[in-house]
């Protein structure tokens, strides 16, 4: 599909967000270009072609950015308003996100190539996200301690100040608002960058938040590459930095901050076991495990990438796994009844690729899939890896792609000794109708989030983050705070 007949099938608003000048950055409530008129562009991984021209930020831009939070941080524009404020501000904010979710689904599906029924759907998520996270200013308390009767002594919860948050390209608008939101209901300035590859729904976001009243200067958004990441993570005047992406960069992160000695948060990757006994609910199980690996085309970071299979139950289960996933429908997002989209960039094509060929080499067999499919834009087939061992490499790096490896085991303690038999610890399944064997399990496994008769469920409430060198800190819920908040005790002389 050519570029032109993309766009007519565009709603007005989305046409009209495209089609303008390149996108230019979003600094201190202005559209401006980047200093040296750099641009970059945004591609359609359905189609290959050009969506639109993006401005690419360097140093000094980001310069500029931070400036316009630090200074929106220090006047109190955003800090020091009413909590009650705050609140209706956000909610107008989550409520412009419900009403342009047609909009914005659209753009994030044009950018990522998801199932344009999935990113409405996240589009209404990120509007919950603000929503839970407006609830939140005026329930912010500190604490009084009972220090001796010469002292009065109190604990304030204060904001972190300008906090450098850096998204990846799997749920463009959804991650933007898992820190975008409880930052600002913690009173703190944003300067947000964008994945490359998915950069127009955190523009479209920046833009809905001046429409609510969320003050200039406040969210900033910068697009460019790592390189624009990197000079946000060096900048001597950002307080905070939150990142999901990849463990590699999350490592580089993590040691660039160094320098100034930021308070960092990383959600980083994951292979996550699955893991089914005999005794479990097989139709829900075969349908959750195809799902829990092959959704957003497997660029999850929670991704049922491991799926542990009792003996007994293996070969059976496989089979009918193939069968399932043979009926969801691969191609562009934009068509009707598709649930599996291309993966995001021609770079994510050759990693995935390069993963089934290593897969092959390792000596497992593709009991489905296994090949790029052969049209425009960046498909590949969901493939089925059985004959895996958990030491292959196929098993313990992460794809990102729709990738399974399946692997067996004998009991429990085998399954749990397996599952945790690698450097991440982000989630974990556990299927059975034993009561005992699933708490047990659920205990046993490392991992930040276990799912017990289902995968990938969750609430704004609970907490989301890892174990071991899946990152650290929380998003989601009251846990989120802790990262856009800090205490500061404060002891009067009676
Ligand atoms: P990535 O490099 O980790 O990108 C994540 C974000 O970090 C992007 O906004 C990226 O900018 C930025 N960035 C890159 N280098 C940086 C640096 N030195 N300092 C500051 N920011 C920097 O991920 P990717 O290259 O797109 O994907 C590679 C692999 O990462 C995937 O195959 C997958 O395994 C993993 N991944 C994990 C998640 C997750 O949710 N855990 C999400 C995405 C990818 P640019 O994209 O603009 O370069
Ligand atoms: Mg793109």
């Amino acid at each position: 599909m050519a570029m032109t007949d993309v766009r007519t099938e565009l709603p007005e608003a989305a046409r009209r967000f495209l089609d303008g000048k390149p996108k230019q950055l979003f600094i201190d409530g202005k559209w401006v270009d980047a200093a040296d008129g750099r641009t970059f562009d945004t591609i359609d991984p359905a189609t290959e072609q050009v969506l639109a021209k993006i401005a690419f930020a360097g140093k000094e831009d980001v310069d500029r950015a931070v400036t316009a939070a630090r200074t929106a941080f220090e006047d109190g524009r955003w800090r020091d308003i009413p909590p009650r404020k705050k609140e209706t501000i956000l909610r107008r904010l989550a409520d412009l996100i419900e009403a342009n979710a047609d909009e914005l689904g659209l753009l994030e599906t044009l950018d990522n190539g998801k199932p344009l029924r999935m990113a409405t759907g996240e589009m209404r998520g990120c509007a919950e996200t603000f929503r839970y996270y407006a609830g939140w200013p005026t329930k912010i308390t500190g604490d009084v301690l009972p220090t001796d009767p010469g002292k009065h002594s109190y604990v304030r919860r204060e904001p972190v100040g300008v906090c450098g948050q850096i998204i990846p390209w799997n749920f463009p608008l959804a991650m933007a608002s898992w820190k975008v939101a409880p930052a600002l209901a913690c009173g703190n300035t944003c300067v947000l960058k964008p994945a490359e590859q998915t950069p127009l729904t955190a523009l479209r976001l920046a833009e809905l938040a001046i429409e609510a009243g969320v003050p200039e200067g406040v969210l900033n958004v910068v697009t460019g590459d790592g390189t624009t990441g990197a000079f946000i993570v060096e900048h001597p005047d950002v307080d905070k930095i939150a990142f999901t992406g990849s463990v590699e960069v999350g490592r580089q992160i993590m040691a660039a901050a160094a320098g100034t000695l930021k308070k960092v948060s990383l959600e980083l990757g994951g292979k996550s076991p699955n893991i089914v006994f005999a005794d479990a609910d097989m139709e829900t199980a075969v349908r959750t495990a195809s799902l829990g690996v092959f959704m957003n085309t497997g660029q999850i970071c929670t991704a049922a990438t491991r799926l542990f299979l009792e003996d007994s139950i293996h070969d059976d289960f496989v089979g009918r796994m193939s069968e399932f996933t043979k009926g969801l429908k691969v191609g562009p997002g934009l068509d009707e009844g598709v649930l599996i989209g291309p993966v995001v960039s021609d770079e994510q094509l050759e990693r995935v690729t390069g993963y089934i060929d290593i897969g092959k080499e390792e000596g497992a067999e593709a009991a489905l899939g296994g090949k790029r499919i052969d049209r425009a834009g960046y498909f590949v087939e969901p493939t089925i890896f059985t004959g895996v061992r958990n030491d292959m490499r196929i098993a313990q790096e992460e794809i990102f792609g729709p990738v399974v490896s399946v692997i067996p085991f004998t009991d429990v303690e085998d399954a749990v000794t397996q599952g945790n038999d690698t450097q991440y610890g982000l989630a974990a399944a556990v299927w059975t109708r034993d009561i005992s064997k699933a708490h047990r399990a659920a205990a046993a496994l490392k991992a930040g989030s276990v799912w017990v008769n289902c995968y990938s469920e969750g609430d704004m409430s609970t907490p989301f983050g890892g174990y071991k060198q899946s990152g650290f800190g929380r998003e989601r819920g009251e846990a989120s705070l802790d990262l856009y908040t800090q205490l500061k005790s404060v002891v009067v002389k009676l």
